[in-house]
């Protein structure tokens, strides 16, 4: 589904993806993981093109939406930002829900002004989505009376209510109290068994280890080292052995 090949990107003379290389498969569910200030957020923002990539390829589908690698023809065509976003749905560590909607409207908003659904049409698929996460009989609840793991869980289906091809969680339990992220872990995992193909920025390396397709290791900007399961357990690479040694 997701194709980066040479990906950089520089903030003025700090140069902070050196060359990505990384591929998301339909169904796979890919954890990206590394040191902060690594540039995991990043590799997730240029993605969706919220952050423009300087140079490299970055194929969505089949099309290309990045900048080119030097040296490689162009690209005939460039697709479209907006197709690009439509397609990808964004869990972030901070919820962002509007504290004065309840948890439906909170999720049928996007459906209205991104997808132009009519009231109750948004409503319905609010609803369905909100199914999806477990949290339908908090349809009618504020943010403010729901807790912080279950605002994450109306976050996630917020995006999933826009039926996207691929979702994107950066550290989407980082800023909960620890009794709260298993829920938000468990949902994910459902969303997860469902097919979903998902790329997702944790240190909860426990469950990294538990639904991790393919587990890339991040430092510095580059990707150090990629493997299945056992990337934790016995990782080939000393800069990877030193991570996890010191999270784990
Ligand atoms: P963390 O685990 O702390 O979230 P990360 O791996 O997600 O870290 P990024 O947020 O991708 O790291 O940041 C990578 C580098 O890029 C850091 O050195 C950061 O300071 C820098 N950076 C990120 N965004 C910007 C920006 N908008 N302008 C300038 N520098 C930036
Ligand atoms: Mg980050």
């Amino acid at each position: 589904v997701v194709e980066l090949r040479q990906l950089r990107k520089s903030f003025g003379d700090l140069e902070v993806l050196k060359g990505i290389d990384l591929a998301v498969r339909p169904g796979e569910h890919v954890v990206l993981f590394g040191p902060s200030g690594s540039g995991k957020s990043t590799v997730l923002r240029s993605i969706n093109l919220l952050e423009p990539p300087t140079s490299g390829s970055l194929r969505f589908d089949g099309v290309e939406y990045g900048p080119g690698i030097p040296g490689e023809p162009q690209a005939a065509e460039r697709g479209r930002p907006i197709d690009l976003r439509r397609n990808i749905g964004m869990v972030f560590q901070q919820f962002n829900l509007f504290p004065h909607l309840t948890a439906l409207e909170n999720v049928a908003l996007p459906l209205r002004s991104v997808r132009g659904c009519k009231r109750p049409q948004a409503e319905h698929q609010a609803a369905e989505a909100l199914r999806r996460v477990g949290l339908l009989e908090r349809a009618a609840h504020y943010p403010r009376q729901l807790s912080g793991g279950q605002q994450q869980r109306v976050a996630i289906a917020r995006a999933l209510a826009l039926d996207p091809q691929v979702m994107l969680f950066d550290e989407p339990t980082s800023a909960l109290d620890p009794e709260l992220v298993g829920g938000v872990l468990a949902t994910m995992r459902e969303l997860a068994e469902t097919g979903m193909t998902m790329l997702i920025v944790t240190h909860e390396l426990g469950f990294a280890r538990e639904i991790g397709d393919l587990n890339v290791f991040m430092e510095d900007g580059q990707v150090v080292e990629t493997g299945d399961r056992e990337i934790y357990a016995g990782p080939t690479n000393p800069r990877t052995s030193a991570f996890l040694s010191a999270v784990l």
